[in-house]
């Protein structure tokens, strides 16, 4: 991938690689690093402006991905941060880890499995422990296997997919509010997939929805504490959740085609979102969902 600059003003169907892509299956959760092209996390665009100075963040999914862009633009808006991720994806983290060490910032690796109770638990507490407190809680990580019929969707896999995207979010939630102050935040990671659902991922797209229901009443709930709680809706994103069987493989050549913008988005266009979503600059801003979709928008 040619380096992108973020800033200067383009025509966002050519900003990023457009379909077609070459088939490219991994076994999931993948790797970003044997993605082609190698999506784009901003590791060579992202600016900060001091937006999250000092705040301390625990990010889920934050060694590839949206989550890394994420990480990455935490880091540079000057934030703490405990990434999770699973073991399987070591090298993706280390890279991530080497550029948050880059930006000057502290950075404590997480790996475990977040769709055991006990694992969420304990990552709340290493979080807290190791950064002094939790102020921004983003919840990125997320399991999405495609299967073209219900009867080839297993018990086993409708079960992970709701622990790993909805109970995960609920147990972090749970243990990580008693800890922050007023003016934390809380952004979880739904999609397009709630509003406008797939054939083909029934369990995840309902997970999808889950999110929205939740993100909503858990922001009402705490409200009256100054905790503020949204999330992001993407659209389709060049991830490794999409080419490790998130798609039918027959799928990756043409992601994106079907939104108005014509390309699937990058990670590092989600960043600036979750950034202004956990800054102050957003403060008036709870209960929402955020879409970025590429124009195939919420309703
Ligand atoms: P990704 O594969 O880079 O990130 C997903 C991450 O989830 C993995 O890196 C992995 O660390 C983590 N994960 C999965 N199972 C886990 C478990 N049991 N324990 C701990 N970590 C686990 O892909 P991504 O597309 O950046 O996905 C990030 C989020 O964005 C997900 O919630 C996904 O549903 C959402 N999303 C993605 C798209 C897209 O098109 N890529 C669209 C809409 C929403
Ligand atoms: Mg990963």
């Amino acid at each position: 991938m040619t380096t992108q600059n973020q800033y200067a003003m383009q025509d966002p169907t050519k900003q990023y690689p457009q379909p077609k892509f070459d088939k490219q299956p991994q076994s999931a959760p993948g790797l970003a690093k044997d993605m082609d092209p190698k999506p784009d996390h901003g590791e060579d665009s992202y600016k900060g402006f001091g937006r999250l100075a000092g705040r301390k963040a625990l990010i889920t999914g934050a060694d590839s991905g949206i989550g890394r862009a994420v990480a990455i633009a935490f880091a540079r808006e000057g934030a703490d941060i405990v990434m999770n991720y699973l073991p399987s994806e070591e090298e993706d983290a280390r890279e991530v880890v080497a550029l948050i060490e880059q930006a000057g910032r502290k950075v404590v690796a997480a790996p475990g499995d977040i769709s055991d109770e006990m694992f969420c638990m304990a990552l709340v507490d290493t979080a807290s422990k190791a950064l002094g407190g939790i102020d921004i809680l983003v919840n990125v990580a997320g399991k999405q296997t495609a299967q073209k019929a219900i009867a080839d969707l297993t018990t086993e896999q409708f079960d992970a997919t709701f622990r790993t995207n909805v109970h995960a979010m609920f147990w972090l939630c749970k243990a990580a509010l008693p800890l922050m102050p007023p003016g934390a935040t809380i952004i979880n990671t739904t999609s397009i997939q709630a509003y406008q659902p797939s054939e083909f991922l029934l369990d995840y797209a309902s997970t999808k929805a889950a999110i929205v229901a939740f993100t909503h009443a858990l922001a009402k709930q705490v409200a009256e504490k100054g905790i503020r709680v949204n999330a992001v809706a993407p659209g389709p994103v060049w991830t490794p959740l999409q080419t490790s069987g998130g798609q039918p493989q027959d799928k990756i050549p043409e992601l994106g085609t079907k939104v108005p913008l014509g390309r699937p988005g990058q990670p590092a266009e989600l960043a600036p979102i979750y950034v202004l979503l956990a800054s102050q600059e957003s403060s008036y801003v709870t209960g929402e969902i955020y879409g970025v979709t590429g124009g195939n928008h919420l309703p």
